[in-house]
């Protein structure tokens, strides 16, 4: 599977590197899905490869994509627990 670029991976998992919680948007990720700080991304984001995920969740638009995502992994619930309480940082999503 080749990455498509499709972005989902930028905003459906939580990144501790990156203090990113589940299901939200990178802060580096740029309006039309790529990343703004690709040549220091830290190392998880380089060491991320396309795989058989990528191909399960493709969808129109990304967030069908990043919902299929939650969904595959059973993560959809605690992904709307965190947006509902609108924590931006992965410490105050899981200290809530
Ligand atoms: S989810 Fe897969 S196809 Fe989409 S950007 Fe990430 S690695 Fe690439
Ligand atoms: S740092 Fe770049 S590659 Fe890593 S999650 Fe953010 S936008 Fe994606």
């Amino acid at each position: 599977m080749e990455c498509t670029r499709c972005g989902a991976c930028c905003v459906a998992p939580d990144i501790a590197a990156l203090d990113k919680p589940l299901g939200l948007r990178c802060p580096h990720l740029t309006a039309d899905n790529l990343c703004s700080v690709y040549d220091r991304r830290p190392q998880v984001c380089r060491d991320y490869e396309a795989d058989d995920v990528c191909r399960l969740i493709e969808a129109p638009t990304i967030d069908e994509r990043v919902r299929k995502y939650l969904d595959l992994f059973g993560l959809t619930a605690e992904a709307d627990a965190v947006r509902q309480r609108g924590c931006s940082s992965m410490r105050k999503a899981r200290s809530g």
